[in-house]
C-alpha cells in the first residue's frame, strides 16, 4: 500500500487529492498547492539505478500523486517520454571536467519545460476525468520564453483542452518568439503584451483570482487552470529527474554509497531548484542547493541578506527565462521556512504584494542552510560559453553558463569540493545570438553573430559540428499564425473572446 499524500494550500486549510491539485492549478485562495506530508525518503536508491527514465518516473510520481493508479501513472509516463525526446536516455548526463552537466534539453522545445509540460496534458486529462469534470480546460499561462511554446507544444489538439499564451512583446528570443508564433493547433491563442514577464504573470494570476470571469467562463462550459510551474503536476515530473541523475551517477561508480552530489541550478521562478529541494527530502542524495542568478539577482539577494525586495530595476538578459522580480514557487519554500502556517504564509505575500518586500526571520534563514547562491554578469555568462568550449568544446547555452560560472564561483570561494551537478536547461541552438559570438572569440575568431537565427545556428554548425536540433530547422519558413498584441489590462478581453470562439 502506497501512503496516500493530499495537498494543502500555502495560505490556507484547503486540502484535496493530487488530482484536484492538477486540475486546479492555484488554489481558490490564492496559494500553492504542496504536500501535506512528503513522501517516505527512497529506500533502496542502488535499485532505482537498474531503471530507465520511465521506469524512475513512474516509482518517483508514484510517491507524489497517489490517487492515481500505477497504469494511469504508467500511461502518463509513457505517452510523455517517447520519440518526442531526441534521445532514449531523455535526460543524458555530460562528464565535462569535474562538473556534470544534466541535459534537460533534448525534448521537443529543446529546454527544460519540456520535461514537464510533455506529460502535464496527460496528467491534466486523466485528473480531469478523475474528478468527473465535464467541461473543457482552458490553460493560461504567461511566459518568460521557454513554458509558453512548451505548453503550446503539449496542449495542442489535446482533446477536452484549450490553451493561451502570453508573452513579453520583445522580451524572448527570436528563436522563442518564432517557435510560439508559428503553432499550430485548432485549440491554442498566443497573443504578445506590452510589459515585462512578471506582468504578464500577475496578468495571469488576477485572472485566475477573478470569480466574475471565472463564473462566465463556467457558464461556457469552460475552467481555468495552469501550466506554469505554480501547478503540481509540473513540480513532480521535474523531482524525477534529479533522481534520476542521482540513480545514474552510483550507477556508473561516480557517486559513492553516502558521498552527497551538489546541483547548481539556474533559476528563475524558483520550480526548478525547488524540484531539487524535494529530491533532497525524498532521500536524493543532494547535499548543497546552488540557486544560480543572472543580473536580476533577487533570488542572490533573498539568500544573502533575509530580504526579498522586488523594488528594484529590471534587466533584460542573455537570459531570459530567468528574467524574474517575482519568483512564484519560492513561495512554497517559505511555506516551510513559516512551519508551514498558513498566517505566516499569507501575511508575508500580502507584504510582497503591497510594499513588493519582505523580510523572513532569523529562524526561517536559519532552515536554510542547505542553499547556496550566487549570480553571474552578462560578460561573466558569455566568457563562461567561451571557456567552456575552449578548454572542453562542450557548448552551454546562456542559462546553463549562468549556472556554470556561477557553479565555478561557488567552489573556489567555498573550498566545498563536492561534486557537482550543473542543471542544463536549454539547447544552445535556442540562443545562437548570444552563443555564437562566444564560441567565435573562443576561437580566435572575430566575433560577429551575423544574419536572423537560422544563419547563426548553421555558423555555430559549422564552427563546433554540434548538430542543429530539428525543432530549429523545421521553424524555418514555418508561416506566422497569430500576431496578436495587447496592453496588460487587455488580457482578460484576450481570454474572453477565445473562450467564446469555441
Ligand atoms: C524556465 C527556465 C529557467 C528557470 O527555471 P525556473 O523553474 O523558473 O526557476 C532556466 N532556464 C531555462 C532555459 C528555462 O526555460
Amino acid at each position: 500500500m502506497r501512503e496516500q499524500i493530499l495537498y494543502r494550500s500555502t495560505r490556507g486549510t484547503d486540502r484535496v487529492t493530487s488530482a484536484q491539485a492538477i486540475v486546479s492549478g492555484i488554489a481558490p485562495d490564492g496559494g500553492l498547492y504542496v504536500p501535506e506530508t512528503m513522501p517516505q525518503p527512497i529506500a533502496d536508491f542502488a535499485a532505482l539505478a537498474k531503471k530507465d527514465y520511465r521506469g524512475i518516473a513512474r516509482e518517483v510520481m508514484g510517491l507524489f500523486l497517489t490517487d492515481f493508479t500505477e497504469e494511469e501513472i504508467a500511461a502518463c509516463v509513457d505517452a510523455a517520454y517517447d520519440e518526442k525526446f531526441d534521445t532514449p536516455e531523455i535526460a543524458p548526463l555530460a562528464k565535462v571536467g569535474e562538473n556534470f552537466f544534466l541535459e534537460l534539453y533534448h525534448g521537443q522545445t529543446i529546454a527544460f519545460k519540456d520535461m514537464a509540460l510533455s506529460i502535464l496534458p496527460h496528467l491534466m486529462t486523466a485528473a480531469a476525468k478523475k474528478c468527473g469534470l465535464t467541461e473543457d480546460i482552458l490553460i493560461l499561462t504567461a511566459t518568460s520564453g521557454d513554458t509558453g511554446k512548451a505548453a503550446l507544444a503539449g496542449f495542442a489538439d489535446v482533446p477536452g483542452t484549450r490553451i493561451a499564451v502570453f508573452f513579453p512583446q520583445g522580451g524572448v528570443s527570436p528563436v522563442q518568439e518564432a517557435q510560439m508564433v508559428t503553432q499550430t493547433g485548432g485549440n491554442v491563442c498566443v497573443t504578445a503584451v506590452r510589459g515585462n514577464f512578471d506582468d504578464a504573470q500577475t496578468g495571469v494570476k488576477k485572472l485566475f483570482a477573478d470569480r466574475a470571469l471565472g463564473a462566465d467562463l463556467a457558464a461556457q462550459g469552460v475552467r481555468l487552470s495552469s501550466a506554469n510551474s505554480i501547478n503540481i503536476g509540473r513540480l513532480v515530473p521535474q523531482v524525477v529527474y534529479y533522481v534520476y541523475a542521482c540513480a545514474r551517477l552510483m550507477a556508473e561508480g561516480e557517486l559513492a554509497p553516502g558521498e552527497l552530489l551538489n546541483v547548481c541550478v539556474p533559476t528563475g521562478n524558483f520550480g526548478n531548484i525547488l524540484a531539487a529541494y524535494y529530491a533532497r527530502q525524498i532521500g536524493a542524495p543532494i547535499g548543497k542547493l546552488v540557486c544560480a542568478s543572472n543580473r536580476n539577482r533577487v533570488l542572490f539577494d533573498f539568500f544573502r541578506n533575509g530580504t526579498y525586495d522586488r523594488n528594484r530595476e529590471f534587466y533584460l538578459t542573455s537570459s531570459p527565462s530567468m528574467d524574474i522580480l517575482i519568483s512564484s514557487n519560492l513561495e512554497r519554500l517559505i511555506f516551510s521556512l513559516v512551519g508551514e502556517d498558513p498566517e505566516a504564509d499569507r501575511a508575508l505575500m500580502a507584504e510582497l504584494s503591497a510594499r513588493g518586500a519582505y523580510d523572513i526571520s532569523p529562524d526561517m534563514a536559519a532552515r536554510l542552510e542547505m542553499f547556496r547562491s550566487g549570480f553571474a554578469t552578462e560578460e561573466e555568462t558569455s566568457a563562461e560559453i567561451s571557456r567552456v568550449w575552449g578548454e572542453y568544446q562542450y557548448l552551454l547555452d546562456p542559462h546553463t553558463a549562468v549556472a556554470s560560472a556561477v557553479a565555478e564561483k561557488y567552489r573556489r570561494e567555498s573550498g566545498d569540493a563536492a561534486k557537482m551537478l550543473i542543471v542544463s536547461t536549454a539547447s544552445p541552438y535556442k540562443f545562437t545570438g548570444t552563443v555564437l559570438p562566444a564560441v567565435q572569440k573562443a576561437e580566435g575568431k572575430e566575433a560577429e553573430a551575423a544574419g536572423d537565427g537560422f544563419a547563426q545556428a548553421r555558423a555555430l554548425k559549422a564552427l563546433t559540428g554540434w548538430e542543429i536540433p530539428a525543432a530549429v530547422t523545421d521553424l524555418e519558413g514555418a508561416p506566422v499564425l497569430h500576431r496578436g498584441v495587447c496592453d496588460i489590462d487587455r488580457m482578460e478581453e484576450t481570454v474572453r473572446a477565445f473562450a467564446e470562439r469555441g
